[in-house]
């Protein structure tokens, strides 16, 4: 006979108070965050703190509520009752009752915060019976009156308009009509607070309210406080799925399916006369991370009136002073019993959960009360202060610190960005892709030439462009932001602007720019060339004139020291893509273990490329060998003195330096004058060199003549380039450096063409060595940014000392998606949920990360220990480094602004794989 299966009986009410409680702070997915806390709070043996007694409904109950047509489990009433029971039995208070009534709140609680936007309603349970009774109690009419005031409009907002589904008429809800009546009498009165008005008033405004309610919303206030009780309830768990909470959820990505826990507490006043207060404390200061006690609070109040700002807050002690206002009474002053109390008590919770908190607070009559806590939010230099110091003081350790500072808080460090209450006042004119993070406001120009003449001049201006080409990298240099209307976030613009950590918005196709004009439309408005814009790039907002900045600080020294930890954590290496000494250097600056990219290309483009770039454009022109190897020896010794810059600042690290991957035709010039120098040095006619200029067109460039292909058909162009990067590399050892160069050959496809070119290298290799004496060690890899080549990789790992994935090229050409015109369709694939996010920013772990798993793997098995790296934009994305980190890389490479970001996500990926 089967075992009879023991019926398991589901728990939806959990009670808490009085050293008490069925749950605790581990069951945050059951009881929600709130009820949790309130749990912990009350029942933990090393807290028992006071904390009104009430009961959590669980969000299976809201799960239920929803799936069944708005119904409850049958067994709730009679667990709700009971449970209402055991409060009515701690606090020796009745619901309903007349002479002792016991009046609740009824708040939502979801498992991870969403802040205001659901549904509270607090002092449940008052009625025309039990109103006389309260008055007895608390011997106080006005201080009941105001509370049944603030019952019926909330309970009529919440409850009997929202809950029901009533959409208000020209927008203005109940409790706007409401709360104008009230404001009418206050004025009439010439009261500048509510806590002038009286008894009498407040008692004729709720009858007065009653009345509306019924009139407006075509039912009675209810006047029995069961019915109140659930009323509450269902609007609580109908708030769930309110516009505000669904919104929120999208943006924040909670499941819409978790349901939020229902709170039943007992009411505590904090309005009940000069001994009663209310406030809101954090037990570290969220704006900077000060290790002091910091809140805010208001006498004779309750909790909505300090959220809903009618009154100004005073601060709780000096470490709070705000200078908004009353900034004289300390609630230590004013109440001193009660702030050691709840001095003390914040310093028991912080350290049981070992985070800083955020805790409402109502003092009743003298009384303290503990309403809730959770982990508080924090600006990013709050995070790294508070990691810091908590540290320091072993409150957590270093693996636990890392996870305490997101990498957008960090990022917050790292650039100026726009004043977040500048922008909240402001309303966007505009969004594109957000491709060089911070902010910037400057005049608009629409030119190289004028961008860098206004730097000269001191001026700040911001670039526009319909996309941007390398003849624009001197004005890019110089803007202080850039903005283009077409182009993805690995286009030419967001890759030059990020490798500068240079605010960047790209694809922006609302802006349409009319260069001949020397104007720019968005929006039906027109801008000329000195009107002045914001732009927000970390959200790819641009805004309208000037709107206020923050500073940010690299130089910032808890910066420096929060990535020591994260260093200490982390096992994946970090390395720059960087192609000059001064962003190898920055790289340095940043923390960067060597170069992962080193594009030799970079050399012909922006400041003093004119000499290198005249010989290129020679080389590429060039119809004989003869020609092709002049014009190559001409490019050599640029080449080798500028990758000597480099190792040079990187001596002691290794640098992958890539050989040249060049779309041919972006080089040929056009200008009349360049057209006539190069046919001069060529000698030959504008009719031959049309001619040639013509041949080197491509249909699709980005898969044509280029990279490895190029030292396929001429090897002439691969020796000179290895010759230069050993004959840098010796005379360096010469000066008694240490340099690592790495050759990297780009756009590999088939095991062969790597086969093709290691001989090439090796023979330039054995003439430096001859000709100046000296050895070195030095690797040959390739990239893998071609899906034969990840497929293939058995192969290649043969033949290869290490490979970089070039997700750019890897993700175009796996998803078949043009990298420089995604800003056409890829928008509206996001916004119709086709695709998450944009591939080229966070790494398609599905798709291409599939390929890459392959590619590591069948790499690992030919050679074990094949150094793996990666060098496309996503080396500095979290995520992506995330996964980096669990397939085994060896480093991830990214611009220089983005390795402290890198660092911590290495070091985050790390603490999650320990946890
Ligand atoms: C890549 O394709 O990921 C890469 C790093 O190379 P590039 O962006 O220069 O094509
Ligand atoms: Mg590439």
């Amino acid at each position: 006979m089967p075992a009879k299966k023991k019926a398991v009986k589901t728990n939806y009410v959990y009670h808490f108070g009085c050293g008490k409680a069925d749950g605790n702070g581990a069951m945050k997915e059951l009881l929600g965050g709130k009820g949790a806390n309130l749990a912990e709070m009350a029942g933990h043996p090393k807290l028992k703190l006071p904390v009104p007694p009430g009961f959590t409904i669980t969000t299976e109950v809201c799960t239920y509520y929803w799936n069944n047509k708005r119904t409850y489990p049958k067994t709730l009433k009679a667990a709700v009752e009971a449970n209402l029971k055991k409060v009515e039995k701690e606090t020796g208070k009745v619901f309903g009752s007349k002479t002792n009534p016991l009046l609740v709140s009824v708040r939502s609680g979801a498992r991870s915060s969403m802040p205001g936007m659901m549904e509270t309603i607090l002092n449940v349970g008052l009625t025309l019976d039990t109103i006389p009774g309260m008055i007895a109690k608390t011997g106080d009419e006005r201080f009941v009156y105001d509370a049944y005031r603030r019952l019926i409009m909330m309970y009529s907002d919440v409850v009997m308009e929202k809950a029901a589904g009533i959409e208000p008429k020209d927008d203005k809800g109940i409790r706007k009509i409401l709360d104008e009546m009230l404001c009418e009498v206050k004025a009439k009165r010439h009261y500048k607070s509510d806590t002038e008005l009286t008894a009498k008033e407040l008692k004729e405004l709720c009858e007065r309210f009653k009345k509306e309610v019924k009139k407006v919303l075509g039912k009675e206030f209810p006047d029995n406080p069961q019915e109140q009780l659930w009323g509450a309830i269902g609007a609580v768990f109908a708030s769930w799925n309110g516009k505000r909470a669904v919104a929120y959820r999208n943006i924040e990505k909670i499941p819409h399916d978790w349901g939020t826990a229902v709170n039943v507490q007992t009411m505590v006043f904090g309005n009940m006369g000069e001994t009663s207060a209310t406030g809101v404390a954090f037990t570290r200061n969220p704006g900077n991370g000060d290790s002091h006690f910091y809140g805010e609070y208001l006498v004779n109040a309750q909790g909505e009136d300090v959220v809903a700002g009618i009154r100004t807050p005073s601060p709780i002690n000096k470490w709070s002073v705000s200078g908004h206002g009353n900034d004289d009474k300390f609630l230590a002053v004013v109440m001193p019993k009660a702030y050691k109390e709840l001095d003390a008590i914040q310093k028991r919770l912080e350290k049981h959960f070992r985070d800083m908190l955020d805790i409402e607070f109502t003092i009743e009559d003298g009384r303290l009360w503990l309403l809730q806590c959770r982990v508080g939010k924090r600006n990013g230099i709050a995070a790294v202060q508070m990691a810091l110091d908590m540290v320091k003081e072993k409150l957590i350790n270093k693996t636990q610190a890392v996870l305490r500072v997101s990498p957008a808080q960090l990022d917050e460090l790292l650039h100026p960005i726009v004043d977040p209450k500048a922008e909240k006042a402001a309303k966007p004119l505009a969004k594109g892709l957000p491709a060089g993070p911070g902010g910037a406001c400057g005049y608009i120009v629409f030119d190289t030439q004028t961008a860098i003449e206004a730097k000269k001049a001191g001026k700040e201006v911001i670039l526009v462009r319909e996309e941007t080409n390398p003849e624009d990298v001197e004005g890019m240099r110089a803007a202080a932001a850039i903005l283009t209307a077409r182009g993805g976030m690995t286009s030419h613009a967001a890759l030059v602007a990020r490798g500068w950590g240079k605010c960047c918005i790209v694809g922006c196709s609302e802006i349409s720019v009319n260069l001949a004009k020397r104007t720019m439309s968005v929006a039906g408005k027109t801008f000329k060339e000195g009107d002045f814009l914001t732009l927000n790039g970390t959200r790819g907002l641009v805004y309208e004139g000037k709107l206020a900045m923050l500073d940010g600080g690299t130089s910032n020294k808890n910066l420096a020291a929060f990535l020591k930890i994260c260093d200490s954590v982390r096992t994946l290496g970090v390395r720059a893509n960087a192609d000059n000494p001064a962003d190898a250097q920055k790289a340095r600056d940043f923390g960067a273990e060597g170069i992962g990219l080193f594009r030799i290309e970079h050399m012909f483009y922006g400041a003093n490329s004119e000499k290198p770039l005249f010989a290129l454009r020679k080389m590429i022109l060039s119809s004989t060998k003869e020609e092709r190897v002049k014009a190559l020896n001409e490019i050599f010794p640029y080449m080798k003195n500028d990758i000597k810059a480099t190792l040079k600042a990187m001596a002691g690290f290794p640098v992958t330096i890539r050989l040249m991957d060049p779309p041919l035709h972006e080089f040929v010039p056009h200008s009349k004058d360049a057209v006539a120098a190069i046919c001069k040095a060529l000698k030959i006619s504008e009719v031959e060199f049309k001619k040639r200029a013509d041949a080197l067109a491509e249909v699709n460039p980005m898969m044509g003549h280029r990279g490895i292909r190029l030292g396929v058909t001429y090897p002439e162009i691969t020796s000179m380039q290895a010759r230069a990067i050993f004959e840098a590399a010796a005379e360096l050892i010469k000066e008694g450096l240490k340099v690592k160069p790495e050759i990297m050959i780009p756009v590999v496809c088939i095991d062969k063409e790597i086969i093709s070119q290691k001989p090439l290298i090796e023979e330039a290799y054995k003439q430096v060595v001859a000709k100046t004496g000296k050895k070195m060690e030095y690797k040959v890899g390739t990239m893998i940014e071609i899906p034969r080549a990840a497929i293939t990789s058995a192969k290649i790992a043969a033949v290869a000392d290490f490979y970089s994935f070039g997700t750019n090229d890897l993700t175009q050409m796996s998803f078949g998606f043009s990298r420089d015109d995604i800003g056409a369709f890829v928008p509206s694939y996001i916004e119709q949920g086709v695709l998450k996010h944009d591939p080229f920013q966070i790494l398609d772990q599905e798709g291409v990360g599939f390929l890459i798993k392959h590619a590591v793997k069948a790499g690992r098995e030919v050679k074990p220990k094949l150094k793996i790296g990666i060098c496309g934009e996503h080396g500095g994305e979290p995520s992506s480094v995330e996964f980096c980190h669990r397939e085994g890389f060896n480093y991830v490479s990214c611009s220089p602004f983005r390795v402290p970001i890198a660092r911590l996500a290495a070091a985050q990926a790390a603490a999650k794989g320990k946890k």
